[in-house]
């Protein structure tokens, strides 16, 4: 199914209404974030629009072969202002933290996402959570605004729905997803330097961080959740940090009977980052948003304090309960 068309319509039409615009996406941004913003970047650019992009993170490793990554700025110059703001891959101005929150130098908001905790608070949505990515979302955006778009702009969508898709595997890859994919390729991009690039390029250090990841794994009495830590310590041990943590919430995932995985990822301030995955039935979105948290039916995230320990002991009896897993004895009936 592609975005529904009065949105698109009216995405185009304020998008190319506007002269300044900056566009913004969430903390510890993933491929479907740099891709998305760096595409729509391109095509404002083209049109002769003044763009910043900006995320409080740096880009990922895995990504920084991304054309126009040198586009991004952590910091926005305090007087400056713009017509429009664009939100991409994120609902609110919160999930692009606080430095972006406070910001107030813009008339209008406007959002391009596809997650199913959206509220459409912006003042133009472009919101779809049929989209895989919100990439593909921008694609209908970009190849509507200057069809004849270059490699620059095709490497980068490719990357955002390529990531989000967890390459194709996960069910959220539509037929419309396969089509957009194919058309990139079809212009230019190829899959092999692009997968090499995500997937192929590892920092020693990641995988010292997967061993020692892996060896903190632990399963809910019934044995339908299953996760892992990583705390600040194994970071400067393994001298990595957030942006390699990655993709290691599909380790636990991966086991036979789990149905709701998660990692819990200590942050330099001692809170934990949350990352949910299910598979099948669980919608963890939901289950996210009882913590403050939000994202999509099988991969979803929020913020804790407390301790490790405590934070997993509490994991698994909320799932064991969800899914009636839990005997008065606490032992599996399954
Ligand atoms: P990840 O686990 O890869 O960081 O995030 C998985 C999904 O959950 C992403 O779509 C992301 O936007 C969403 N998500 C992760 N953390 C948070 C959070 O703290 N708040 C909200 N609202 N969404 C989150
Ligand atoms: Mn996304």
């Amino acid at each position: 199914m592609s975005a529904d068309s009065h949105q698109l319509e009216a995405m185009i039409r304020t998008l190319e209404g506007a002269r300044r615009v900056i566009l913004a996406t969430h903390v510890n941004p993933d491929g479907d974030a740099v891709g998305s913003a760096l595409a729509l970047a391109r095509t404002l650019m083209r049109a002769g629009r003044e763009v910043v992009v900006y995320d409080r993170d740096p880009v990922p490793y895995q990504f920084r072969f991304l054309p126009l990554t040198e586009l991004f700025v952590d910091e926005i110059p305090p007087d400056s202002r713009f017509d429009l703001a664009v939100l991409l891959d994120c609902s609110t101005p919160d999930r692009v933290g606080a430095g972006f929150a406070a910001f107030a130098g813009y008339d209008r908001l406007a959002c391009i996402d596809h997650h199913v905790t959206n509220d459409l608070s912006a003042a133009v949505n472009l919101v779809d959570a049929e989209a895989s990515a919100t990439g593909e979302l921008v694609y209908e955006v970009v190849s509507r605004m200057d069809p004849d778009f270059g490699l620059d702009v095709a490497l980068n969508l490719y990357t955002a729905i390529l990531t989000d898709t967890g390459s194709f595997h996960y069910s959220n890859s539509t037929p419309r997803s396969f089509v957009i994919a194919g058309e990139l390729v079809r212009r230019g991009v190829d899959p092999w330097l692009v997968a090499q690039q995500v997937y192929e390029c590892q920092p020693p250090g990641r995988i010292e961080l997967i061993g020692e990841t892996l060896r903190t794994l632990q399963r809910s009495a019934s044995g339908a959740a299953a996760g892992v830590v990583i705390t600040r310590e194994v970071f400067r041990r393994t001298g990595t940090n957030a942006e390699h943590s990655d993709s290691l919430v599909n380790y636990p995932r991966s086991i036979a009977g789990v149905e709701v995985a998660f990692l819990l990822r200590e942050e330099d301030d001692g809170r934990f980052k949350l990352s949910f995955r299910s598979r099948g039935a669980v919608n963890v979105a939901a289950l996210a948003q009882e913590f403050g948290g939000g994202g999509h039916k099988n991969a979803a995230g929020c913020l804790l304090t407390g301790s490790a320990a405590g934070i997993v002991e509490m994991i698994f009896s909320r799932v064991d309960d969800l899914l009636g897993k839990r005997s008065a004895a606490g032992v599996s009936r399954s």
